[in-house]
């Protein structure tokens, strides 16, 4: 064990420190007060013995000292002193010390204080273990929350997006609509897209899909929510105003088939959409009936659109 020594009188420094040696210890003598707290605060030292009667700083100022610097771990502090009243105990006590060596120092004495003082100092090196494993597993149950909380975002994520296209899947598109009232919708639907499946297998039409939505997403701007709400149908609500709504409505026809989609394998593959537009109609009796109500109405006017040559948008005109 490191031990520090402050002891002005040189004789029973001398005493001191080989008796110490001669247990093993590994002793750094000190001649004041001063010169104990220099090397206290440049290295560590789990055992301090020091004398209270010296000059400029005493035993019992060295010991107030050591005790309010912040320190990793607690040091011992023995007072070596030929006082033994007991309001002199109580002194040294109240400034900290942990134990006392009376004056003469007697060996058996030294030895038995240094075995309590080594056992006090193995719990205190066992309490840190402990400590140290407490913030490693709260470290832990930190990262597994984290981790958890993740996991939570994905399977939300999951649970409202079609995972071929990213996009909304119905479920959470229709559930857009459920806030603040849309401006308008349109629900699109891909031309022909069985004969795609047939020409190009179904790899082929999923890369299909994924291009149309992405298209579909990017000509419905920014305050659209776009979802697939069917196989190779997708839904699109505007909060913009009408007008523009429609605008980007038509430019998304316009927008898909503007250039043929090219697969992996570099095949060139025209693709077209039919949509159908509508105004958002507030609801009339229950409010509850907004959605449903407005879809039809525009699934309505997708029908004409296909019935009417597709490859266009067909906009429903309230009468
Ligand atoms: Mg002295």
């Amino acid at each position: 064990m490191r031990i520090l020594i402050a002891e002005d009188d040189p004789v029973s420094s001398l005493v001191l420190a080989r008796a110490l040696e001669k247990l093993g210890h590994d002793v750094t003598p000190t001649a004041d007060g001063e010169s104990a707290w220099a090397a206290f605060a440049n290295s560590e030292f789990p055992l301090v013995i020091s004398d209270w009667m010296m000059p400029e700083l005493d035993g019992l100022g060295l010991c107030r000292r050591i005790r309010s610097a912040p320190t990793d771990s607690y040091p011992f502090f023995v007072v070596l002193t030929a006082k033994s009243q007991r309001n002199d105990h109580l002194a040294a006590l109240e400034a900290g010390a942990d134990d006392f060596l009376a004056k003469p120092l007697d060996a058996a004495d030294l030895q038995a204080r240094l075995r309590t003082v080594e056992r006090i100092l193995g719990w205190q090196a066992q309490l840190q273990e402990v400590n140290k494993s407490l913030l490693e597993s709260s470290r832990e149950i930190a990262e597994k929350a984290a981790e958890i909380s993740r996991m939570r975002d994905e399977a939300n994520y999951m649970a409202s997006h079609d995972p071929l296209t990213d996009l909304l899947n119905r479920r959470a598109w229709m559930a857009c609509a459920e806030g603040a009232a849309p401006s308008a919708l349109a629900i699109y639907d891909i031309d022909f897209f069985k004969s795609v499946n047939d020409r190009y297998g179904h790899p082929g039409g999923d890369e299909v899909l994924r291009a149309v939505a992405q298209r579909i997403d990017s000509y419905a701007g920014d305050s659209a929510n776009v979802g697939r709400i069917g196989g190779e149908e997708f839904g699109v609500l505007w909060h913009t105003e009408l007008h523009r709504a429609q605008q980007l409505a038509h430019d998304i026809v316009t927008g898909v088939e503007a250039s043929p989609i090219r697969l992996a394998d570099g095949t060139d593959v025209d693709v077209s959409v039919s949509g159908g537009f509508a105004p958002w109609l507030a609801p009339v009796d229950d409010a509850g009936l907004g959605m449903d109500r407005n879809y039809e109405v525009a699934d309505r006017a997708l029908y004409h659109a296909k019935a009417t040559g597709r490859r266009r948008l067909e906009v429903h005109r309230s009468a």
